[in-house]
């Protein structure tokens, strides 16, 4: 069994608290590692030892961090594969969307290659008579970023690619769950020449987390995670003075119009709602079929059910991997039954002919469903979609806006009016005009509204170099003895 540890100042550090978690393969239920569970000393020494490198690597060059980005991202690239596996080993996505997730995360490695470009201030000449204004951006000093397990090679390239760029150290807490690409990153960056000390990998759970929150060095938080927890980490980390940008759950809607075209908005449903098990922060978990189209579009999904190939994701051909584990599966399977379901009609039931041995769970479709109910209200996180029928667009729009999350959301139609109208009225941070998952590109941001997200900052592109930095804004006079005097007024521009 393979015992996962924690990266600090450059190498490998075996955990000492005693304590560590399990970690296991989805596809086979088996335990494949032991991760180990930092206690708050453990969070001490590595918060002690990216303060000691902080300031040197707050004085590097922009062209050196630069430099540096561009070797990690080759090294990414390179290995690229070797990620992919570890994903997949400890998460269960396929391969092919687990190397998906990587080439987004590299857009993040990508934009932040740009750094002497995007920490560029403003320049304003003679603000008053011989006075000077210009703008500059610092990086914190330590900062943390605690990551979720659905995404354990993407998320952590959101943030720590800014991060470093803008010259902080970085401290990643990733999940329990799937801890061991953390470490591969970290190799990475140690061998593209980052010095040791500004990328470091506490492995952990909420103890490492609130000990993180407590700790007076650590500057800022990044976090993506549940929304319970999310909360608990902006309220908490903003109490102690800390700049915390929290991204949370979701429950993504997609509306289809009468007008869409069928098959494509089917096919979206199906490839957004049982992609990654329905795992992703972006899954679409509810179609809103408006009018005459809810019956052929129940039908058209229900009909690509029962080709999608469940399968371990190293399995050539599987296009949908395990849930993560048997407790999240068994929670996921529960909304398929009783008061869950609040009334509503399972079409397909995604707990029959399922393979035996891993965490499998085959999708499942339920139509009629109403808000109120469990299966409408939570988010479930898994390959369930539901199905609620309405009967127009003015009811579309108030059931999304009405519901407490608003991370992503989808428009299916032909009528660019109703899509115009609908991306200016939808309460949702992220968009889709017959592109159901809108996950932004690296050179934008990365966020939703309402409960899916606390904090002021999106992440990643330029709200995550906001984020890194803090401004400063010089004005200056170069002395000019001819036009000195004393003059106690307020200073004016005019
Ligand atoms: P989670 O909230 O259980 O865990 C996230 C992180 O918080 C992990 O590192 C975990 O160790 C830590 N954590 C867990 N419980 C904690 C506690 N009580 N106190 C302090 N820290 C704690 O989330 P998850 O199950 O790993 O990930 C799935 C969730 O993440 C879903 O809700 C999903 O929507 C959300 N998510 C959101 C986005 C987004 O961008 N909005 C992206 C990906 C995932």
């Amino acid at each position: 069994m393979q015992h996962i540890s924690h990266w600090i100042g450059g190498r490998v550090v075996q955990g000492t608290s005693g304590r560590t978690g399990p970690v296991f393969n989805p596809a086979t239920a088996e335990q494949t590692g032991e991760v180990d569970l930092a206690s708050s000393a453990e969070v001490d020494a590595a918060v002690e030892s990216a303060v000691g490198v902080a300031r040197e690597w707050a004085e590097s060059t922009l062209s050196a961090r630069s430099e540096i980005l561009f070797r990690f991202h080759h090294l990414v690239r390179t290995r690229r594969d070797e990620i992919a596996r570890l994903v997949t080993a400890e998460h269960g996505k396929v391969l092919s969307d687990a190397a998906g997730e990587v080439a987004r995360g590299l857009e993040n490695v990508e934009f932040a290659c740009g750094i002497p470009h995007l920490l560029k201030g403003g320049f304003s000449e003679q603000v008053s008579r011989g006075v000077d204004v210009h703008s500059i951006q610092q990086p914190l000093g330590v900062v943390a970023g605690i990551t979720p397990f659905n995404f354990p090679a993407m998320v952590p390239m959101w943030m720590f690619a800014n991060a470093i760029a803008c010259g902080n150290c970085f401290i990643l807490k990733p999940s329990e769950k799937d801890p061991s690409p953390s470490l591969l990153f970290a190799e990475m960056w140690r061998d593209a020449g980052l010095p040791d000390g500004v990328f470091t990998v506490l492995q952990g759970d909420g103890e490492a987390v609130g000990a993180l929150l407590e700790h007076a060095a650590i500057q800022a938080i990044s976090f993506v995670g549940s929304t319970p927890v999310a909360r608990h980490v902006y309220e908490t980390g903003t109490r102690r003075g800390k700049r915390v940008q929290a991204l949370a759950g979701a429950k993504n809607h997609m509306v289809v119009l009468p007008d869409a075209d069928l098959g494509v908005a089917a096919d979206a449903a199906v490839s957004a709602g049982y992609g990654s098990a329905g795992e992703r922060c972006m899954a679409v978990s509810v179609v809103v079929a408006v009018g005459s189209i809810a019956d052929p579009l129940v039908e058209a999904i229900a009909e690509r059910i029962p080709a999608i190939r469940v399968g371990p994701g190293d399995e050539a051909g599987s296009e949908m991997g395990p849930l993560v584990t048997a407790e999240h599966r068994a929670r996921v399977a529960s909304y398929l039954e009783g008061t869950a379901l609040g009334g509503a009609r399972v079409v397909v039931d995604g707990r029959h002919g399922v393979r035996n041995g891993g965490f499998f769970l085959n999708p499942s479709l339920v139509d009629f469903v109403q808000p109120g109910s469990p299966v409408y209200d939570d988010e479930i996180f898994g390959p369930v979609l539901s199905v609620v029928r309405v009967q127009t667009y003015a009811e579309a729009i108030d059931l999304v806006n009405a519901n407490p999350w608003g991370n992503g959301v989808a428009l299916f139609t032909r009528d660019g009016g109703a899509a115009r109208r609908f991306e200016h009225e939808v309460q949702a941070g992220m968009v889709g005009i017959n592109v159901p998952i809108p996950v932004p590109v690296g050179y934008y941001s990365f966020g939703g509204w309402k409960t899916s997200l606390f904090g002021d900052t999106h992440m990643y592109g330029p709200d995550g170099v906001r984020f890194y930095t803090r401004g400063k804004v010089v004005t200056s006079r170069w002395p000019d003895p001819s036009t000195s005097r004393v003059d106690l007024g307020f200073p004016r521009t005019r």
